[in-house]
This record gives C-alpha cells, structure tokens and sequence, in this order.
C-alpha cells in the first residue's frame, strides 16, 4: 500500500482519511490471512485522535511500514504480470525491490470539477486547495462570508463519514435558522449608495470582500447616465471596506455616516476640549 500519492503538479496537502483507511484495511487483510505479508510506503503516518489505536493494532499484527521521502518516491515497475516496487527505506537509508500481489494506491482527495464554476456563480471563496473556504474555522465552520449559504462535508476539506454528517446536521440547523422565520432582522450598520453621486467606477464591486456590489443600469448615477452601484442591505456586512474605498464619496455607512463621525471630533476641537489631538487619536475621549 503507497500513500500520498497524488497526479503530478498537483498540491500538496494531507488528504486526512486515507493514512486511517489504510490501517483498517492492512488490519482487516490480517485478521483474514495472517500469513498475508503486508507492507505500507509511507511519507508521513496521520491518524488523527483515537484511530491512532489502528496504527498501533496494525503494527502488533505484523504490517511492515517502510518510510519514503518526497525526493525518493517508489517506482511501481510491471515484470511479466507481477508488479515490482522500488523503494528506499528513509530509516534503513537502502533500496528494496519488493514483489506486489497487489498495489494499492492512496491518492489525494481533490475538490470536485465543478466547484471552481460554482464558487464564480455564487461568489464564494476558495481553499489554497480549491476546496470551499469557511467564514471561520472555529467559529462559523457551516457559514460562508454570503449570508444564507453553508457548506458541509467533503465540499469543505476531507473528511471521515461521521465529520460530515456531524457538519451536515449543523448545516442543516443553521439553513433552518432562516427558512423557519416569517421576517429576517438583518444588522442596522449597512452600506448605502447615493446614486446621484456615483460614477460607476466599479471600485466598490472590487474591494468589497464580500462581492455584495452590483451596478445596475436601472439606477441612473452622476450626470443621470445609466448605472450605478446598489449594495443589497439583507447583504452587506457593514464592514466599511467599500465606505472608505468609494472615489465619488458617494458611499455612506449606516451608523457611521461622516457626519455622525466628523462633527463630534471638529465639534470638541473648536470647543477647545481639554483633549489634544494627540491624546484622542490614542483613543481618549470626553
Ligand atoms: S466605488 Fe463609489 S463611485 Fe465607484 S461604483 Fe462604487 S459607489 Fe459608485
Ligand atoms: S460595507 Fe463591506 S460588506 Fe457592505 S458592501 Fe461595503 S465592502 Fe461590502
């Protein structure tokens, strides 16, 4: 049994579940034939929690484990209807040429094709990997930055059965959160676009890290031409991203409007508060 193996070019990262599934399957040809001589070529051994008790049964059970490195992978050589496996031992620092029965490859989990169209058509991110990309890890590990879309399962990351049933239940629950309710509540701190100021230079629909922006032609901006920026309240994060990015000024944060934030500070300078700039930019206040 190889692990690790993966098509040429493609990333590396640790598929979680094979290095589990291996042992299992090494455990379980023993239990049938103990006489069956099993050997796994492996990079680095990842069981993850209790299932290190499997590398633990495996080993008691015999299974040979031979350690390669990235630079020296094994070659599978076919020699008239066997299969010869070359390989050196990282420990023992020297070749083998081992006759296979069997070869059975671990290879990487990749995301789906079509996650990559899927992700454009939603405007979700992507993993490093190209796996679906959580809003946070430990936080909201169901929820994408797009309200009312989650994830689940191997869509996200590999992962055993149980971890993506146990994702899918969350998943679930956090969908019902919105379907069960007659109204949706959404924050008050939302960005607004005065379209009589908006030039549709786009640079809101590029900085926005949420891609909630769109130009719409059936709003007239600056001058009356046709299309301007509309950011869908339900939406928007109220991050403030697109707010100080805006050329046009023409973008205004619920809660923080300029005003709201400009006059208290030009109305306690030109009072001659006892505070010096100084001291209110480290964060004192009257
Ligand atoms: S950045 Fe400002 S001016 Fe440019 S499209 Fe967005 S709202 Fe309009
Ligand atoms: S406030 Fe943030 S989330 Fe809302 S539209 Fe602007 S950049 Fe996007």
């Amino acid at each position: 049994m190889i692990q690790c193996v993966r098509p040429p070019g493609a990333p590396d990262y640790c598929s979680r579940t094979c290095c589990t599934n291996t042992l299992k399957n090494a455990i379980r040809l023993k239990m049938l034939n103990p006489q069956c001589q099993v050997i796994v070529l492996y990079k680095n051994i990842v069981t993850y929690g209790f299932r290190e008790q499997f590398y633990t049964e495996a080993r008691r059970r015999g299974v040979i484990f031979m350690r390669y490195t990235e630079e020296q992978p094994p070659r599978v050589v076919p020699d008239n209807g066997r299969l010869r496996v070359h390989v050196t031992d990282l420990s023992l620092k020297r070749p083998f040429e081992l006759v296979a029965d069997r070869v059975v490859l671990s290879m990487s989990i990749a995301p789906a094709e079509e996650t990559a169209s899927l992700a454009r058509l939603l405007q979700l991110p992507l993993s490093p990997e190209g796996f679906f990309m959580e809003a946070h890890l430990k936080m909201r590990p169901m929820d994408f930055m797009q309200e009312g879309v989650f994830l689940c399962g191997m869509a996200h990351y590999p992962k055993f059965i149980e971890e993506s049933i146990s994702h899918a239940l969350a998943a679930a629950g956090r969908a019902l959160q919105v379907l069960s309710r007659e109204t949706l509540h959404v924050g008050g701190v939302v960005a607004v676009v005065d379209p009589e100021q908006c030039v549709g230079c786009l640079t809101c629909v590029r900085t926005c890290p949420f891609g909630i922006p769109t130009i719409r032609n059936d709003r007239p901006g600056v001058g009356g031409l046709g299309g301007s920026a509309y950011i869908e309240p339900s939406l928007c994060q109220g991050c403030g991203t697109c707010t100080a990015e805006c050329p046009a000024n023409a973008i205004q944060l619920l809660n923080y409007l300029d005003v709201q934030i400009v006059q208290p500070v030009q109305g306690d300078w030109a009072h001659g508060s006892h505070l010096t700039r100084r001291q209110w930019s480290l964060g004192a206040r009257p």
